[in-house]
């Protein structure tokens, strides 16, 4: 994408030298390889954009693979939202769709050859055993009694491991390095352990699985990779996977590791997604409270608007936390120049124009969106009975509230200068409704007289809105690290109780009779608002994408 372009980092850098120092000819190829266990988040999209941006800017190519080595937590469900999920980003694998499990078999091979050489064992001791034996940072773990067994013996007993002559649990490959290495990744590490479950894609075919570790570098390395991007807990395991490419003799990519993204309110885990989404915290993976990508679309987020936020967090060498406000501005700043603006009353409070005649209706002209000459105009309807925010009227109102007060004028939008006469109040003392009079000459929103008002409302003629329902979001947890926990207490503790609202009420302009789910538009003063596919004939219901305040704007001002 071409707004990519310009932008260095250290990962820019290094691939410019790479590829200065193979010539001309050379191109690079990335991957972006999501276990198939969970929904993407955002965090995710910005390791796509990096991944799916590099290949794009140095004229190479990205695949997606799966990496699909654990049967116990993988699905399709998954691999197809994660599909679903990058194509809506923007980003296109052709026809390089790859899974891990399509390597199950040359992997084996490889093992076989790492046995060959005398460097992998069958180890018959327990997880716990090995657990043990691992040592500690501080302690050089211990070698396991299997590790002298005679190659022979080693590749009888894998193949039976394979043909499912043992148990789960009871055997497992181990690579033999360095019981003493200071990189506990390097003492023995698991190649392959049994589980006697079937898989996604290869079904029951196999009864051992590779390990991540043991899988993932040869998956690049098989698909020529050139250069391994991955975030920076990675970087451990660096050495364990140059081992197994430098015993192997295979091409070697380049493995470069940057920060994982963390945003403040939210929690960017897969496995603690889960948890919310199976225990029923959020109304499944595309909420729209959630990080995922789903649940952003859901809620109005576009494509372009998460590029332009991944583009601009840049890449980092250290773990570092972004401020959620500034997610929020860059989808600001793509409504603010999409959006259609329309009026829409959240709370309504019914006003009767008094001196406007009883059967009288107008077609006032509205703009569209003042950000975008094309957008044009748009013709809302005006009669005696309207309904504006309730919060827009105070009885007894503070020094520095103008909008509508016993007395007071004010502008409606497009329409009117009213003036509040009168206000009916049921017996407990709340407002049931207004009555206010109109000046017709300031029809379209000004007084010729050149009389000033100091506020301008929103509103909806009574009988021709429709009813609406809208969900206002607010984040997820209280706290900005959520993660932040005392003693015993769990990250759920930290979940806010007022992040989801029903308005049920609400009154709309006509305008947005027959708005489509994902339609998205500018409630003038409310915020930005998309209609949600629980949207039905009788029923539209909005989300509220993101309100109109700036918060991020507010911070960078402030520092
Ligand atoms: P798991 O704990 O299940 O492995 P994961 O978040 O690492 O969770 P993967 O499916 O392994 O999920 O991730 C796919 C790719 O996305 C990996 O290359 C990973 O490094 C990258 N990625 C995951 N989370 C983030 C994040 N928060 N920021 C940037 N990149 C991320
Ligand atoms: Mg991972």
């Amino acid at each position: 994408m071409s707004d990519i372009k310009e932008k260095t980092d250290f990962i820019r850098d290094i691939i410019s030298k790479d590829l200065e120092k193979e010539g001309s000819n050379r191109k690079i190829h990335t991957r972006f390889p999501p276990e198939p266990n969970g929904y993407l988040h955002v965090g995710h999209a910005k390791s796509i954009c990096l991944n799916f941006g590099l290949a794009d800017e140095f004229g190479g190519k990205c695949n997606l693979r799966f990496d699909d080595t654990n049967p116990t937590k993988e699905e399709s469900e998954y691999a197809e939202s994660i599909k679903t999920d990058i194509k809506w980003l923007g980003f296109d694998w052709e026809d390089r769709e790859y899974y891990a499990s399509d390597y199950f078999e040359k992997l084996y091979e490889f093992a076989i050859a790492l046995i060959k050489k005398g460097k992998a064992y069958v180890c018959d001791l327990s997880a716990e055993e090995i657990r043990q034996y691992r040592g500690t940072l501080t302690t050089p773990g211990k070698e396991s009694p299997c590790r002298s067994r005679s190659q022979e013996e080693n590749l009888a007993l894998l193949k039976e491991m394979r043909d499912g002559k043992y148990p789960d649990g009871s055997k497992v490959l181990r690579a033999k390095i360095d019981m003493s290495s200071p990189n506990l990744n390097m003492r023995d590490p698991v190649m392959y352990r049994i589980l006697h479950k079937s898989h996604h894609r290869t079904g029951s075919s196999w009864c051992m699985y590779p390990t991540y570790d043991w899988a993932h570098g040869q998956s690049d390395s098989i698909e020529n990779i050139t250069h391994s991007i991955c975030t920076l807990e990675f970087e451990d395991h660096r050495p364990l996977y140059d081992w197994f490419i430098d015993q192997l003799g295979i091409h070697h990519p380049r493995q470069i590791e940057f920060a994982r993204l963390n945003l403040t309110y939210t929690v960017m885990s897969k496995r603690m997604l889960l948890e919310l989404v199976e225990k029923k915290y959020v109304n499944g993976w595309d909420d729209p409270r959630m990080p995922t990508i789903s649940g952003m679309r859901r809620r109005g987020y576009s494509p372009q608007a998460i590029r332009n936020f991944c583009l601009q967090i840049g890449l980092a060498k250290a773990e570092s936390t972004v401020d959620i406000a500034f997610l929020e501005h860059f989808i600001r700043e793509d409504l603010n120049k999409k959006a259609a603006r329309v009026m829409a009353v959240l709370n309504p409070l019914k006003v009767i124009i008094d001196n406007y005649p009883d059967s009288k209706e107008e077609e006032l002209t509205a703009v569209n969106n003042p950000e975008d000459p094309c957008a044009g105009t748009r013709k809302v309807p005006f009669s005696k009975i309207l309904y504006i925010e309730r919060e827009d009227f105070i009885e007894d109102p503070p020094k520095k509230f103008y909008r509508l007060a016993p007395g007071r004028e004010v502008r409606l939008r497009y329409a009117y200068f009213i003036k509040c006469v009168d206000a009916v109040k049921d017996s407990d003392g709340s407002i049931l409704e207004l009555h206010c009079t109109y000046d017709p000459a300031t029809r379209g929103g000004d007084a010729p007289d050149g009389r000033k008002v100091k506020a301008t409302l929103h509103w909806v003629s009574a009988k021709h809105s429709i009813p609406a329902e809208v969900r206002l979001f607010g984040h997820l947890f209280i706290k900005e690290n959520p993660l932040k926990l005392e003693e015993g207490s769990d990250f759920k503790e930290n979940l806010s109780p007022h992040s989801s609202q029903v308005v049920k009420d609400v009154r709309l302009e006509p305008s947005l009779y027959g708005a489509k789910p994902g339609n998205i538009y500018q409630f003038e003063r409310l915020g930005y608002f998309c209609v949600d596919s629980d949207t039905t004939n009788g029923k539209i219901v909005f989300n509220r994408t993101v309100t109109l305040k700036d918060e991020w704007a507010k911070i960078r001002t402030a520092t």
